[in-house]
């Protein structure tokens, strides 16, 4: 394993470009199909992004092409919600475990008394929307859809069309929150908390957008190219053992053990890889493997961070 303490640009780019091209013939995986939306994006979309703790960004392929965040929503809301009312609010009321089960598991909430267990499955993120701290509805979506921006260090937007279809196919989404009202685990109206889950899915974000916003992660809380502090830097080691937890469904165990970096993926086929005060890796492709996760984008994540030798339980200088 090659393991360079500060890889250079040209030395990760030429890393990059060799997943890109080793990767896109793939022919894995099916598109997301329970949101409509996601059905009709082009499968062959195939783009990698690295973005330094530094600001310096490498891109390949399809990397300005908009998708819907979906499940990576969550990091962000759980970002806001946990400088708002601290890591161990956050563990009692959500949870810090692993589910075992599918995002979407009603399963899962039966079995723990109502307690969603990780605020990166569908329960404990829209039990996490409901704890932004906020006048009403409005103000927490507002917040929400801010957060992303500061991460993503541009105005991200709300798509009428991913929302439309998102709204009025999320039966299950909204049977989880009155399972969630029922144990007291929700904590604002639970349509309502849905429904701004449901829009903060719904923004738009590239693969270079993730790639940033996990180098916010990476460089301790702050924008690297806005120099923004998004989050104090003693609140991101609790965001990225969430993401360690449950960050790719059921395979998150798997992802841990081989890979050994913090990493969520979205249905929409987004994922983003964690190197702490290092950099982050956004890759997007939407062809989903069994347990959800994008194909190309796992694969190429794994072989970037694998080539640079980086691993949380590897020793590094
Ligand atoms: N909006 C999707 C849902 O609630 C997000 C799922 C995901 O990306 O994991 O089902």
């Amino acid at each position: 394993m090659a393991t360079p303490i500060s890889p250079s640009v040209d030395h990760v780019r030429a890393i990059a470009e060799a997943a890109h091209q080793t990767f896109a013939s793939n022919p894995e995986g099916a598109n997301a199909s329970y949101i409509p939306y996601l059905a009709q994006v082009p499968s062959d979309l195939f783009g990698i992004a690295v973005a330094f703790a530094d600001g310096t960004i490498i891109e390949v392929g399809d990397t300005d092409y908009e998708f819907a965040i979906e499940s990576l929503s969550k990091v962000f809301t759980l970002a806001l919600v946990i400088e708002q009312i601290g890591p161990e609010v956050l563990r009692e009321k959500v949870g810090a475990d692993p589910t075992g089960l599918p995002f979407n598991s009603v399963l899962a909430l039966e079995l723990h008394d109502g307690k969603p267990l990780s605020p990166l499955v569908n329960a404990g993120a829209i039990s996490t929307a409901s704890l932004v701290q906020g006048r009403d509805a409005e103000d927490r979506w507002r917040q929400i859809l801010d957060v992303q921006s500061q991460f993503a260090g541009r105005p991200l937007v709300l798509s009428l069309e991913v929302n439309q279809s998102e709204q009025t196919t999320n039966f299950h989404n909204r049977g989880i929150a009155w399972i969630l009202h029922s144990a007291e685990t929700i904590y604002s109206d639970p349509m309502a908390a849905c429904d701004i889950y449901t829009r903060g899915c719904s923004t738009l974000i590239t693969a270079r957008d993730l790639a940033i916003m996990g180098a916010t992660l990476a460089n301790g809380g702050i924008n690297p190219l806005t120099q923004t502090r998004v989050v104090q830097a003693a609140n991101v080691p609790y965001i990225l053992a969430e993401m360690a937890i449950e960050g790719l469904y059921t395979a998150s165990g798997d992802w841990l053990y081989s890979v050994g970096l913090p990493s969520k993926s979205s249905v929409s086929g987004g994922i983003v890889t964690v190197v702490p005060g290092k950099l982050a890796i956004g890759a997007f492709s939407p062809p989903l493997d069994e347990a959800g996760n994008s194909v190309r984008g796992q694969l190429a994540a794994a072989y970037i961070s694998q080539q640079l030798g980086y691993n949380v339980f590897t020793p590094t200088a």
